[in-house]
């Protein structure tokens, strides 16, 4: 007889979904938290980088508000009144995390757990508990390279905890996190550099996607500087120095490394028990998260499929459904839309053109125009909003927006290209008019 029906390591996203669900259908649950309720997303991710993001965008409309006929003189940031009510909303949270897990049922450990073997935990006060299934959700890491002076740098999870916000700040990289944290403290009063080694940044999205924002991100002061690869940083006095393969770059006083992120797999025990590990240290599972070893599962970032807050949570629902209703089920990886939210904000699902090339000969529409308030506003941001078209049976691979909104706009496409929509059905769809959205149903 096990002690537990389910142990699961880690209280993040995926880990909180799978423990209350479990525990809710009848399972003698246990979870073992080592750091605060709710994860990465929770704690130091998607909320408090979205309240800061909520924070910015108060100075564009501020800013906008005069061309309107609005005062807006003596608008003054205070990073302090904003860090308190956003420290406040996060211990809310994270208080309701943990009620409703207990409220579950589900047995907490608020302590560091690893693997003992392939049916038992052990914790870090000495506890061991057995169980007949453990899920792991240990979910990522920030990746800093070994390079000279990277003790100097700071990474994601410290922006959130700043005492003062930097003057001056240098941010290394060109994903998601570069780009939203460059837009968010540009927005709140930063002067910002950002380096990307590459030759345009976000990687991987539409190239439309990808020049518009830059453009949208320079013309906002943003200095990018691409195929620039920091290769040391060394603290001058008070400043911090960075210096890329033809010498120094650049003085800051604040180094922001966003070079992605690592599952979070080392000293857990898992290969001594035979899970299988990939390059990264992912865990490897199937369509169901089951590792290699049957009694072992694992879901979200701790496995590098999709890394992404609703992903981890479909995936620890499937998990639950699978194993504990009977009813197995494998969580969708294909045509995810995700948001990233720089300024201007992108939204985005299904194939690039690039993609689409690939495999046939999509149609592709595009548009871009001013909103109809930025001729007043004075903004001279252009919206773009593409669809990427298959050649063949007309049904829409792609939907790639950069737009004020552009994350509420796409998951409404996202459902559309879910449904297996066509551009026909996109076209005989009557406009909401006057939207910035109308122009997908009348590209
Ligand atoms: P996590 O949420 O990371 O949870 C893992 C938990 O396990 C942590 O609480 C950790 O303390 C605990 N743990 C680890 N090891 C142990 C152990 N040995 N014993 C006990 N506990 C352990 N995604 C979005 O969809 N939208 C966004 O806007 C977004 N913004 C982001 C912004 C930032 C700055 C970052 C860093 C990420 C963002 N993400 C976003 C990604 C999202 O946060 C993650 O995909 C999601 O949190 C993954 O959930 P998870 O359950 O896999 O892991
Ligand atoms: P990303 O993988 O998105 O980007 C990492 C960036 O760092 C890339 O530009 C990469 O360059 C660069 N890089 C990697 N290694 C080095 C190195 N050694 N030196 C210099 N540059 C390097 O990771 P993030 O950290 O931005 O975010 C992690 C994940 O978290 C995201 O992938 C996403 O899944 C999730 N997230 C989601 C958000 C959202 O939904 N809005 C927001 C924030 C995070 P290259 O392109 O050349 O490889």
């Amino acid at each position: 007889m096990f002690d537990f029906d389910l142990f699961v390591i880690g209280g993040g996203s995926g880990g909180v979904r799978a423990a209350r669900m479990a525990s809710e259908s009848g399972a003698r649950v246990g979870l073992a938290e080592q750091s605060r309720m709710g994860g990465t997303c929770v704690i130091r991710g998607c909320v408090p980088k979205k309240l800061m993001v909520n924070a910015a965008d108060f100075g564009d409309a501020f800013e906008d508000s005069v061309g309107f006929g609005w005062s807006a003189n003596g608008i003054n940031f205070d990073w302090k009144t904003f860090r308190q009510a956003k420290d406040r909303e996060i211990l809310r949270l994270e208080k309701l995390y943990r009620a409703n897990l207990e409220k579950a049922g589900v047995c907490l450990f608020d302590q560091r757990a690893e693997m003992a073997d392939s049916h038992t935990v052990r914790l870090a006060d000495g506890q061991s508990h057995s169980a007949k299934y453990i899920l792991i959700a240990t979910g990522g890491a920030p990746f800093l390279p070994d390079i000279e002076g990277i003790e100097y740098a700071v990474c994601s999870d410290d922006i959130f905890l700043l005492d003062t916000l930097p003057k001056n700040v240098a941010i290394v990289g060109g994903g998601y996190i570069a780009c939203e944290f460059a837009t968010i403290l540009n927005g709140l009063g930063s002067e910002v550099t950002q380096f990307y080694r590459g030759e345009m940044i976000l990687r991987g999205f539409d190239n439309d996607i990808q020049t518009h924002v830059c453009a949208g991100m320079r013309n906002r002061g943003i200095n990018i500087r691409l195929q620039c690869d920091v290769a040391k940083i060394e603290k001058k006095e008070s400043a911090l120095m960075v210096t890329d393969k033809s010498g120094p770059v650049g003085h800051y006083d604040m180094v922001l490394y966003a070079t992605g992120r690592r599952p979070r797999t080392a000293g857990l025990g898992l290969e001594a028990v035979g899970v299988a590990l990939g390059k990264q240290g992912e865990i490897l599972v199937d369509d169901f998260s089951q590792s290699s070893v049957p009694s072992i599962f694992a879901v979200g970032d701790v496995t590098d499929r999709v890394n992404l807050t609703p992903m981890a949570i479909r995936e620890g629902a499937a998990f639950v459904q699978t194993i504990f209703a009977a009813n197995p089920i494998k969580a969708d990886h294909n045509n995810v839309a995700t948001a990233v939210f720089t300024r201007p904000e992108v939204g985005t699902v299904g194939l690039t053109q690039s993609e689409a090339e690939q495999v046939g000969q999509p149609k592709i529409h595009v548009t871009r125009f001013r909103p109809l308030s930025g001729a007043i506003a004075g903004r001279d941001e252009n919206v773009l909003m593409k669809i990427v078209e298959d050649g063949d049976n007309g049904r829409v691979l792609g939907v790639h927006i950069v737009s004020p909104h552009a994350a509420e706009l796409i998951q409404l496409a996202g459902i559309a290209i879910k449904m297996k929509a066509t551009k026909e059905d996109f076209d005989h769809t009557v406009a909401v008019h006057p939207t910035l959205a109308e122009e997908l149903v009348t590209l």
